[in-house]
């Protein structure tokens, strides 16, 4: 059973609250997280300093990173090296992210994972190098930008002290499965492309409300003079992925899952 809260007899010997979290989120997430990949029921911590994943499923090998908080996470999530999760990236490794919200009393008040196939370039920024004077002077970290992921991407286990069904939350994860297939610049096309049409008002809509979206790209892709096509290309990718249904006449709807 997933106990709601993080086992406190850990914290001795532990003098900053940082280590003390994430002593105990580590803990937490050994004890109680499953993999959202395949039916694993548990999740193996890696030798310490591997880059961009702290977990890997014993059964799939898929990786997870943890970023755990005191309090909710807002738009941006701190992450490490801006260059290595780059690399990670565009060598389609993206790990899944694990998002873990405590309270002061250390009680799990949130847990969201965020899809590995909808973390692409666009959805990561640089932060500011550090400084002359730290001891990793110009070293550069980056962050995920939150809104720049489809809702999709952001799968709830435990919302608001309530614990998700686990066949619910593999069903929110398998969804977007098939995106991790794609190359890593067409990946970030179709990441792109479904948190814009996720802003359109309806479910179904029409080639049109996508055109609008036309100016915004340009500015995404500068290079890309082609973007109608494109957008019309992209459609059918996330069509093949199964998340979307051709409705004919140039209509779309999101497809409704099982
Ligand atoms: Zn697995």
């Amino acid at each position: 059973m997933m106990q709601l809260y993080g086992s406190i007899e850990l914290l001795t010997g532990y003098a900053s609250r940082t280590q003390q979290a994430r002593r105990i989120s580590e803990d937490w997430v050994a004890r109680h997280a499953y993999c959202l990949r395949c039916e694993s029921g548990e999740l193996t911590p890696t030798p310490a300093n591997t880059e961009t994943c702290d977990f890997v499923c014993p059964q799939c090998d898929h990786g997870y990173e943890l970023k755990s908080k005191c309090g909710a996470f807002t738009t941006r999530v701190v992450d490490g090296a801006y260059g290595a999760m780059l690399r990670t990236i565009r060598a389609n490794r993206t790990p899944t992210f694990l998002l873990l919200e405590y309270s002061r009393d250390w009680s799990i008040t949130g847990f969201t994972a965020i899809h590995h196939s909808l973390i692409t370039e666009s959805s990561i920024v640089a932060r500011k190098p550090l400084a002359a004077t730290a001891r990793r002077a110009g070293w550069v970290g980056c962050s995920i930008v939150m809104p720049e992921i489809a809702v999709d991407g952001k799968i709830p286990i435990i919302i608001n002290e309530r614990i998700e069904p686990p066949a619910q939350v593999r069903g929110s994860f398998r969804k977007l499965e098939s995106l991790s297939q794609l190359s890593h610049e067409r990946r970030n096309w179709a990441a792109i492309m479904l948190n814009l049409i996720r802003k359109l008002p309806e479910d179904s809509f029409k080639l049109s409300d996508v055109y609008k979206f036309e100016d915004q790209l340009k500015l995404i892709f500068p290079g890309n003079n082609n973007v109608k096509p494109k957008i019309r290309q992209q459609l059918q990718v996330l069509r093949d992925a199964g998340i979307l249904t051709f409705l004919g006449g140039g209509k779309y709807r999101f497809a409704r899952y099982k």
